[in-house]
């Protein structure tokens, strides 16, 4: 059965009544690439640079750094690779910068914020970055993006790493698409206004449920609250996906609900363009879409956002799948 499913996993994701959404995979090693093409990946969804500067005492040079993403990027042309920012702190530390001590990581110096304060850091990032777009189709995005001011002020220095390399006489694309990853409550709330500036939007659910639920993702004894399916949840991806389509902006999603066959239909109901998951459970969704109506999941949309509880949700997105398997 698993060997049927691999089998057509390079054809389309194509749901039966002909809308196409694309099935990108999220890695953390260049050497994975083998796997998202094996597996029938349309591109890299979410690429976590940060294994890059884990389990190490130095910073990554530029150059080293460079080959790595130059690597990337050429493998998999034509397809899309998006190059996520350090996503430092919180439970991933680099040595070379000792630890923060925060009573709180989780809501600490993380991501953004910790590139923002140390921009020499993000600079050399974004100048890898923008060195591979030479070979590829890149794109960019920035992660715990919590306001406006952030997106600008980290377009302010990728605008610097720009400027610097053309004086170099080095390239890159100067259209390479840029986006925000929604994952903080905030960012939900002023989508409409993040839509005005970047290209794309990215929804990543693991921290987002995290941090809109109020459970921490790591802590095993407030798991059982961790549910996708919550209506705050599903509330928040839908209010995203509509500021994303109404600036005429893509939005892709990159955590585990991507790869959720509960989560999955409801989210091609939103009209959602891509979702991203880990490269071993891109076959199995793949099956799910092309063996799915757009239309069905469009009514299945409508009675859940109906719903209050999650069990009721979760009866209904059970119906829905004896329905079709
Ligand atoms: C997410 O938060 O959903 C996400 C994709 O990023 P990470 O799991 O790396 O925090
Ligand atoms: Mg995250």
């Amino acid at each position: 059965y698993t060997r049927k499913i691999r089998r057509h996993c390079h054809l389309p994701a194509e749901t039966f009544d002909g809308s196409r959404v694309m099935v990108q995979a999220n890695i953390e090693l260049v050497e994975e690439v083998t796997a998202v093409l094996d597996n029938g990946g349309e591109g890299v969804g979410l690429y976590r640079t940060e294994y890059a500067y884990l389990n190490r005492t130095s910073l990554p040079t530029e150059d080293e750094l460079a080959e790595k993403y130059i690597d990337l990027a050429a493998i998999m042309s034509p397809r899309k690779v998006v190059f996520r920012t350090l996503d430092l702190g919180s439970d991933k530390f680099i040595s070379a910068f000792g630890e923060l001590n925060e009573t709180n990581p989780a809501m600490g110096l993380r991501a953004i914020r910790f590139c923002l304060k140390n921009p020499q850091l993000f600079k050399t990032q974004l100048r890898a970055i923008l060195r591979a777009s030479a070979y590829g189709n890149v794109s960019l995005m920035f992660p715990m993006i919590s306001g406006v001011k952030e997106v600008r002020q980290a377009k302010a220095w990728l605008a610097q790493a720009k400027a610097e390399l053309r004086r170099e006489g080095v390239d890159y694309d100067p259209d390479m698409p840029l986006g925000t990853m929604i994952e903080l409550p905030a960012a939900v709330m002023i989508a409409e206004f993040l839509a005005q500036e970047v290209d794309f939007f990215s929804i990543g659910t693991n921290d987002l449920i995290q941090y809109s639920i109020g459970v921490d993702r790591t802590n095993r004894h407030v798991s059982y609250l961790y549910q996708p399916l919550h209506p705050a949840t599903l509330r928040a991806i839908k209010l995203v996906v509509d500021a994303a389509h109404q600036a005429g902006i893509e939005v892709s999603l990159c955590g585990e609900v991507a790869s959720d066959p509960f989560c999955v239909p409801i989210l091609l109901g939103m009209g959602i363009d891509s979702i991203s998951m880990t490269p071993q459970a891109i076959p199995g969704i793949k099956r799910i879409i092309r063996q799915t109506n757009m239309h069905d999941c469009r009514l299945l949309l409508k009675d859940v956002l109906e719903c209050r509880t999650v069990s009721r949700i979760n009866n209904l997105v059970m119906d829905n799948i004896f329905k079709h398997f």
